[in-house]
């Protein structure tokens, strides 16, 4: 009874292949997976017959995305022929569209890497080079989130650039650079059709190859169908290919970005005004501690000094610290004047609410000038006439305000 079952489930199984047998029979498909995972036969003399690709193969490659619409088309064209292929993305491009590098990696493509920004890697400092490679790859792991695991090893140097020094940066972090030898040139300003004809043409003549192919470009999305038509009636087939998983943990983390930087310093502001405000005026003695502390415990002491006072700092950078907390006050401070504040406070809420007026009134009288359909030049000479030189006023310092006053004219 047992067998019988598992004849039942093989008999199943194989009707199950013969099914997807035909569906194949009708779309490209894929003939096999390569898995990557030598440096050398990434790249090589001849990376098609590197990587092992056998007479009519072929591998599709798409570089420089995601790029709204265009990758979905493109996903869309594969998927109507059940071929798979592999996306080259920048940086940059994943950072900006996540949704559609996890689009790409759901559909069963491989995603693979091509820089932050795009880069002529050779032609830069090598610790850009370094940043570029670095970062490309960790945003293109961030923007794939939970699907981090099908992040690829493949890597694809932007113009295919490389030297020998950056081949070491990318076996440092186990990347495999992956070249492409039949070249759509699908970015110059051609017809689809000829991206078609000179992609076969290639292939005519070399019998197989990794074809390079860019998901930015509308021409590339009507050639894709004619394309994959082409290849099968041409006898070709597609190989997917794929990587081991990536493990290096210099990818792991991206560098804080301009935001987060801003936020932590904005915080560290915050903290400094609370501990300035904590400090109450008539303790301002300071205290010797001495200089062997963990820093921890210095941490710890300098806190209850900030609380009580007893501020461990030397005179000379605590009045330092002040005259840079006021600075800090002076140029944030958008209060307005009130009782609760010391009178020094009072006076520059004040100056700052009459500059804030000022300024008001310059932009209200600009606006006045544009909606009386006044053109900029006469905006401009309005202004002109009311800034008047100022007694022993520099030639220099005249001309600077008339210029400050001809970009606020023009805005
Ligand atoms: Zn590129």
């Amino acid at each position: 009874m047992f067998k019988k079952s598992s004849l039942g489930l093989l008999a199943m199984a194989v009707s199950f292949v013969a099914m997807a047998a035909t569906a194949s029979a009708s779309c490209l498909g894929v003939s096999r997976t390569i898995n990557v995972s030598s440096f050398n036969a990434a790249m090589g003399a001849n990376a098609s017959a590197g990587i092992g690709l056998r007479h009519k193969e072929v591998v599709l490659t798409f570089d420089d995305g995601p790029m709204p619409g265009k990758t979905v088309s493109i996903l869309n064209a594969l998927s109507a022929e059940c071929t798979k292929a592999t996306f080259f993305m920048v940086g940059n491009m994943a950072r900006a569209y996540p949704s559609l590098v996890q689009r790409v990696a759901r559909a069963g493509h491989t995603v693979a890497h091509h820089t932050q920004a795009h880069s002529h890697l050779p032609g830069t400092s090598m610790a850009r080079a370094r940043a570029e490679i670095q970062n490309g790859v960790a945003m293109v792991n961030k923007a794939l989130g939970p699907m981090r695991s099908r992040s690829s090893r493949l890597f694809r140097y932007p113009y295919l650039a490389r030297n020998a020094a950056l081949d070491r940066v990318l076996r440092e972090h186990s990347l495999l650079p992956f070249s492409a030898y039949i070249d759509s040139t699908d970015w110059k300003p051609i017809s689809s059709d000829a991206v078609v004809n000179r992609v076969m043409s290639l292939l005519n003549a070399r019998g197989r190859g990794v074809i390079l192919l860019h998901d930015i470009q509308s021409r590339t999305v009507s050639a894709l169908p004619k394309l994959l038509d082409r290849l099968q009636a041409g006898g070709y087939k597609v190989v997917h290919v794929r990587t081991g998983r990536m493990g290096s943990p210099a990818m792991a983390s991206l560098p804080p970005s301009k935001k987060a930087r801003k936020k932590a310093i904005s915080r560290k502001n915050v903290d400094r005004r609370i501990t300035a405000s904590i400090k109450p005026k008539s303790t301002r003695t300071r205290t010797v501690v001495t200089s062997s502390r963990s820093s921890k415990s210095e941490k710890r002491t300098s806190l209850i000094g900030r609380l009580f006072g007893n501020n461990s700092k030397d005179e000379v950078t605590k009045t330092n610290t002040r005259k840079k907390v006021s600075k800090r006050r002076a140029s944030k401070a958008k209060a307005k004047p009130n009782k609760s504040m010391s009178w020094r406070e009072k006076r520059r809420a004040e100056s700052l609410a009459r500059s804030k007026a000022k300024r008001k009134a310059a932009k209200a009288k600009v606006k006045r000038s544009a909606k009386k359909g006044e053109t900029k030049k006469r905006r401009f000479s309005l202004f002109r006439n009311s800034i008047k030189r100022k007694p022993g006023e520099s030639t220099a310092s005249y001309h600077f305000r008339i210029k400050r006053a001809r970009e606020l004219a023009n805005r």
